[in-house]
C-alpha cells in the first residue's frame, strides 16, 4: 500500500469539511499519531516510541527502511527528527505542505520538518525563547537541504510587509553566495559544505523576521590549490569559466576553458551530473544583486586573476580566497542587519560539514570531526536533560522514570579528549604494540570517533596549523587598489605585533564559543541518515544506516525516551481523542480536562504502574496500553 503525506491526511482525517466540525474537533480533524497507529503494519511506527521491540537495532532499521520505501523519510523519536535523504525530488515541501502544517501541534500531523520549523517557531513566540535547530549527519546525509527547507518555511510563514520581504529575500539569497564559494564536490557529496556555518534569523515581537547573523566556521581553503581525484574546487570557479560573459572573462584575463587550469581540473572530472555552472553562475549573481553587492564588488567576488592564480604561491592562492569568503560573509551581514534596534527574537539554524573518511585524511579532517564530535556531546547532554526538566517540570518524581542506562555508556558519551597523548581512543606508531604497528604509518596517527576510526596523516598539518601568510604579502595586498583586497588585508593588522592564533585554536575557540550560543538556546534536532554512499535514490544499504544508527546513538535516545513514559500529551488533546470511551467523559465533560483525563484512565482500568499525572499532561510508559485503547477507539 503506497501512502503519501497528503493522502493520509485526507484518508484518516475525520471526512468532515471545516464548516461541520464541531468545536474543538479540530484537534483530531487532521492525522493524529493514534489514527497513524493503525497504518502501522504497513508504512512502520512514525514515532519510534512506538516501536515494540525498541532495542532492536534491527527492528530500528526495519522500520526506517519500510518507511523509506514509501518515500516516508521523516521519522520522529519524541521531539528528535530522523530524516533518511531520499536523493531524488519528493513533493513533501510545496505550499500546501507549509499551510498544512502551520500551527499544529507536533504529533498531529506526519512526521515532517515543517513541523519541527513550526513548533520551533511556535516555541519562540509563544515562550519568548530563543531557539536553535541543530542539523547533525555524515557529508551528504542532508543536513544543507533540511536548513534550507526550515528557511524557506520560516520565510513562507510571517507576514508581508515590504521590509520583511527585503529581509526574507536576503536570507533566502545567501544561501546561493555561500553555497556558490564554500561548497565543492567531494567523493561524499557533489555540494558538500566546505565550512561551518550557523545562522541567527532574527524576529520582532511579531514573529516577522526583521534581520539575520551569519556566523562561518573553518574554511576549507586547501581545496582552492589542490583537489582529491574525483573532487572539484568551489563552485565559483567553474560557474565564473562557464557562466561569465566574454567581457567579465577578458577583464580577469581569464580562459573559457576550466580543463586549462591546475587549480580546477586535478579531480579528473570537472563536468557535474545535473549541475550546469553556467545558469548557476547567473543565480548566484543574481543573488548577489539581492544582498546588495555593487557591480564592482561583484567582480571579485569573482576569483583570482590568471596572473595570481597562474604564478602566486599556493599559500597566497588559499589566503586570498580565505579572506575573500569571510569578507563576503561580513557583506552579507551587513545586508541582513536589523533596522530596528527594538529587542528581537531569535531561531537559530546550525549547518556544519559532516564527519567524513577519506583515504588520506588531513587537518582539516581533524577538525571537521573533531567538530561534529562537540556536536554529538552537545546532543547527548541536552536530550538526557531536557528530559529530566520534563520530568521535573511536570512534578513528575518517580525514579523509576528515568534509567539512562546504556545512555551513558558506551564510546560515544566519553568525553573525547582533544589531547591526542595516552588517550585510549589515540594510537600512533609509537605507542601501538608490535601488531598494531604493521598497520600504521609513521607519520600517522589514529582516532576512534563515535562515527568511526580515521587515521590522518599528519604531513602538512603544522604548516596548515600555523596558517602563516607571509608578512609582505600581507603588505602588498593591503597596498592593493583592489578596494576588495584592501579590505580583505586591512592596515591594522600588520601594525599589530601579536602573533595569531594558530588555525587550530582559533577553531577551537570559535566552536567553544558556538556551544555557548546553543546553549542559551532551546533546542531541536534533525538527525540525518544517507541511505547508500552512491548518492541513488531507491537504495537503502541496510549496513550503512545501521552504521549510522548506532553511532548516532539513536537506539540510546530511543531507550531513554522509552525507559521513563513513552508516550505523553497534553491533558486537553488526550481527553478530545478519547472522550468517546468512557460515559462520564463523553460528550463532553465538565471541568478540568485533567480531571477528565483520570476519569477515563480509571474507566480504562489503567494500571498504577501504567502511567502517570503531571501538571500539564498524562504520560503512559508502555505503548501497548495506548494501542489497546487506540484498538478500542477503532471498534
Ligand atoms: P555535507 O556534510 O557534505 O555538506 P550535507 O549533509 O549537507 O553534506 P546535502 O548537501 O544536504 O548533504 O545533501 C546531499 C544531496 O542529497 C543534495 O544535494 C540532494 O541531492 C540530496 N538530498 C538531501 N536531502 C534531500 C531531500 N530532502 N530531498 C531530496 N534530495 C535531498
Ligand atoms: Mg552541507
Amino acid at each position: 500500500m503506497i501512502i503519501d503525506y497528503s493522502l493520509m491526511i485526507i484518508e484518516t482525517g475525520s471526512g468532515k469539511s471545516d464548516s461541520d466540525k464541531e468545536e474543538g474537533e479540530h484537534f483530531t480533524s487532521s492525522l493524529g499519531m493514534e489514527a497513524a497507529l493503525h497504518a502501522r503494519d504497513q508504512v512502520g511506527v512514525q514515532d519510534f516510541v512506538l516501536l515494540e521491540e525498541y532495542k532492536s537495532v534491527t527492528a530500528f532499521v526495519g522500520n526506517l527502511k519500510k518507511r523509506f520505501v514509501e518515500n516516508l523519510i521523516y521519522t520522529y523519536i519524541g521531539p528528535v527528527l530522523i530524516s533518511v535523504n531520499p536523493y531524488k525530488a519528493l513533493n513533501i515541501y510545496n505550499e500546501k505542505m507549509i499551510q498544512t502544517y502551520r500551527n499544529v501541534n507536533l504529533y498531529e500531523l506526519p512526521p515532517h520538518i515543517f513541523a519541527i520549523a513550526d513548533a520551533a517557531y511556535r516555541a519562540m513566540r509563544s515562550e519568548y525563547h530563543d531557539q536553535c535547530v541543530l542539523i547533525s549527519g555524515e557529508s551528504g546525509a542532508g543536513k544543507t537541504e533540511a536548513s534550507k527547507k526550515i528557511l524557506h518555511y520560516i520565510a513562507a510563514h510571517s507576514s508581508h510587509s515590504s521590509e520583511v520581504g527585503r529581509v526574507k529575500d536576503r536570507l533566502l539569497q545567501s544561501n546561493p553566495v555561500l553555497e556558490a564559494f564554500g561548497n565543492a564536490k567531494t567523493i561524499r557529496n557533489d555540494n558538500s559544505s566546505r565550512f561551518g556555518k550557523y545562522m541567527d534569523i532574527q524576529f520582532d515581537f511579531k514573529g516577522a523576521p526583521v534581520g539575520g547573523v551569519i556566523l562561518n566556521y573553518l574554511l576549507e581553503k586547501s581545496r582552492v590549490v589542490h583537489q582529491s581525484p574525483r573532487e572539484r574546487n568551489f563552485h565559483i570557479f567553474y560557474q565564473l569559466v562557464r557562466g561569465a560573459n566574454d567581457d567579465i572573462l577578458q577583464a580577469l584575463q581569464l580562459d573559457r576553458d576550466v580543463e586549462m587550469y591546475n587549480y580546477l581540473n586535478q579531480g579528473g572530472s570537472t563536468v557535474l551530473d545535473g549541475i550546469d555552472d553556467a545558469a548557476d553562475w547567473r543565480t548566484v549573481t543574481d543573488a548577489l544583486t539581492v544582498c546588495s553587492f555593487t557591480e564592482e564588488e561583484k567582480q571579485v567576488s569573482s576569483p583570482l586573476s590568471r596572473d595570481q592564480s597562474m604564478y602566486a604561491r599556493d599559500a597566497f592562492a588559499k589566503g586570498v580566497y580565505e579572506r575573500l569568503f569571510m569578507w563576503l560573509v561580513s557583506k552579507i551581514n551587513t545586508s541582513l542587519a536589523s533596522r530596528t534596534s527594538k529587542k528581537k527574537m531569535v531561531l537559530g539554524l546550525l549547518d556544519i560539514y559532516g564527519f567524513e573518511i577519506f583515504e588520506l585524511n588531513s587537518f582539516e579532517q581533524f577538525c571537521i570531526n573533531y567538530c561534529n564530535e562537540k556536536l554529538q556531546q552537545l546532543f547527548i547532554t541536552l536530550t538526557l536533560k531536557s528530559e529530566q526538566e520534563e520530568y521535573l517540570k511536570e512534578g513528575i518524581e518517580d525514579e523509576e522514570c528515568l534509567r539512562p542506562g546504556n545512555a551513558t555508556d558506551g564510546s560515544f558519551l566519553e568525553k573525547l579528549s582533544v589531547k591526542l597523548g595516552g588517550h585510549p581512543h589515540f594510537l600512533s606508531y609509537t605507542t601501538a604494540n608490535v601488531q598494531d604497528k604493521r598497520h600504521i604509518a609513521r607519520d600517522e596517527f589514529r582516532l576512534l570517533h563515535y562515527a568511526g576510526e580515521v587515521t590522518y596523516n599528519v604531513k602538512g598539518f603544522l604548516d596548515k596549523n600555523n596558517d602563516t601568510l607571509f608578512r609582505d604579502i600581507k603588505e602588498a595586498m593591503s597596498q592593493s587598489k583592489n578596494l576588495i583586497l584592501q579590505a580583505c588585508f586591512p592596515e591594522s593588522e600588520l601594525a599589530s605585533k601579536k602573533r595569531p592564533d594558530t588555525a587550530g585554536t582559533q577553531f577551537r575557540t570559535s566552536l567553544l564559543q558556538l556551544m555557548d550560543i546553543l546553549l542559551s538556546k532551546q533546542p531541536s534536532y534533525i538527525r540525518c541518515i544517507k541511505p547508500n554512499d552512491d548518492k541513488k535514490p531507491h537504495i537503502f544499504e541496510e549496513q550503512i544506516v545501521r552504521h549510522q544508527v548506532k553511532y548516532l546513538g539513536l537506539m540510546e535516545n530511543l531507550r531513554v525516551r522509552r525507559a521513563g513514559f513513552a508516550y505523553r500529551r497534553e491533558y486537553e488533546l488526550f481527553l478530545e481523542r478519547y472522550k468517546s470511551l468512557c460515559p462520564q467523559t463523553w460528550p463532553r465533560f465538565n471541568g478540568p480536562a485533567k480531571e477528565g483525563v483520570h476519569q477515563l484512565c480509571q474507566h480504562l482500568n489503567y494500571g498504577e504502574d501504567d502511567y502517570k499525572m503531571g501538571k500539564t499532561k498524562i504520560f503512559i510508559r508502555l505503548p501497548k496500553v495506548l494501542f489497546a485503547t487506540e484498538d478500542a477507539l477503532q471498534l
